[in-house]
């Protein structure tokens, strides 16, 4: 597939009416600006610790573009739209920033729930959730860092632990595979070493359960190859979801502070460099290993569609999926589903507050990612125009 079958805007936003092309063009244009971006996010956190209403601000704009409702219910709609281009949805809890043990226990339920979802819907075909949604990030950093841990320390960690296992196990039992998001490097190790207990213990007839590796950090690759090599001796599947990582500016500011080299690529042209090479090494190893090609870069997609094209697999092979987030890269999403192959959106929900640190990162990211922003308005105006016509 060539990167300028892309382009293809009638297929992309074919599900797309004229006013919903226009609401998607004014917002883009706003997050299209740094300083209203910076500005409308400090003053949203304010509204936010201030416990002002945001809801009617948010909620018919970017709420409305970048995620799927307030419950799992209220996301039917956004199911179902995808699913008549074959885009197919992935429901991820995204309340953010709770840190109590109901909280937790609150969002194991709702990813239970997402499972069950997927049970019932043809559209739904993974679950997913974020490590630190089931167990607090101070309590990771601790053990990460080697610090010892108290008695009431060590339960609340092993009940962290339990809520992994419980939301695994509920999956695979309900036959849905369930991917695991990827966060800051100094909790990550911990929460790999759990995730590859679950993976080596559920992976056995087929990939169910998957990492995810964040391609910028430049011990990955190797990672990625030993993993699959180790899968392969104890004849396990491997399965991850690739991308490139969301922390880089975190990463690089503590590192700095702390004295330690950074663990993200010095620029982007390595980090791209290895997340083509990690997408070709998996689809190299496709009969053992399962992955997720999770990005809104053209190139990357275009190599991976050449590559799979290349080995001649079927470009539908249940090992190989992409996915983007819902209200980005539509391009990308309708004309790979529409090309035959494996495509998903993550489709956020939550109450409208605590999604809003998810919408802040989805707003920054737009501003700060060189292209997305222009890329998203061209296409978007391209199609306004061909209406037109
Ligand atoms: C379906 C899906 C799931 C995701 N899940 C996760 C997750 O679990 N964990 C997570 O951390 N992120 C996750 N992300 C976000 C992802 O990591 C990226 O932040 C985002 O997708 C932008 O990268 P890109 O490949 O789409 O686009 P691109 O625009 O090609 O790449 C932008 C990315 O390149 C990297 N980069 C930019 N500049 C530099 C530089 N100077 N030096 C080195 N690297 C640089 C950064 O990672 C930046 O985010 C997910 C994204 C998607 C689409």
């Amino acid at each position: 597939m060539e990167r300028t079958a892309f382009e293809n805007t009638e297929v992309a936003f074919k599900d797309k009416s004229n006013q919903a092309l226009r609401r998607a063009y004014w917002l883009f244009n706003m997050v299209g600006s740094p300083l209203l971006v910076k500005v409308g996010s400090g003053l949203l956190r304010i509204a936010i610790w201030l416990h002002l209403p945001v809801n009617w601000a948010l909620k018919p704009t970017v709420f409305r573009h970048f995620c799927g409702g307030e419950t799992i219910d209220d996301c039917q709609n956004v199911i179902t739209q995808l699913g008549a281009s074959q885009v197919m949805t992935i429901l991820d809890y995204s309340a953010e920033g709770k840190d109590t043990e109901s909280d937790f226990d609150f969002t194991r339920n709702q990813i239970m729930a997402t499972v069950d979802k997927a049970v019932d819907n043809q559209y739904v075909p993974y679950a997913v959730f974020k490590p630190t949604g089931l167990i607090r990030f101070a309590l990771l950093e601790k053990v990460q860092a080697g610090e010892s841990l108290s008695d009431t320390e060590q339960s609340e960690f092993e009940r962290g632990r339990k809520r992994f296992e419980d939301v695994c196990t509920y999956a695979v039992k309900r036959d849905i595979p369930i991917m695991i998001d990827s966060e800051e490097s100094w909790i990550q190790d911990v929460v790999d070493q759990i995730v590859e207990d679950l993976m080596f213990r559920f992976n056995k007839e087929k990939p169910m359960v998957f990492n995810t590796l964040q391609m910028y950090r430049h011990d990955r690759l190797e990672y990625l190859k030993a993993f699959i090599r180790k899968a392969e001796e104890q004849k396990v599947f491997a399965a991850f979801k690739l991308v490139r990582g969301a922390y880089m500016e975190k990463e690089r500011e503590r590192a700095k502070n702390m004295g330690y080299p950074s663990p993200v690529y010095p620029d982007k042209d390595a980090t791209d460099q290895a997340f083509d090479q990690a997408t070709a090494y998996c689809l190299t190893h496709v009969y053992t290993t399962a992955v997720c090609i999770g990005t809104h870069n053209e190139d990357s997609c275009a190599k991976a569609a050449a590559h799979i094209s290349g080995q001649s697999v079927d470009p539908g092979h249940p090992h190989i999926s992409f996915a983007q987030l819902l209200g980005m890269s539509d391009h990308i999403s309708y004309n790979l589903a529409a090309a035959g192959y494996n495509v998903c959106k993550y489709v956020p929900y939550g109450p409208v507050k605590t999604v809003v640190p998810y919408l802040i990162r989805r707003a920054e990211e737009n501003t700060s990612v060189a292209g997305q922003t222009s890329r998203e308005l061209y296409l978007i105006k391209k199609e306004i125009a061909r209406r037109k016509a």
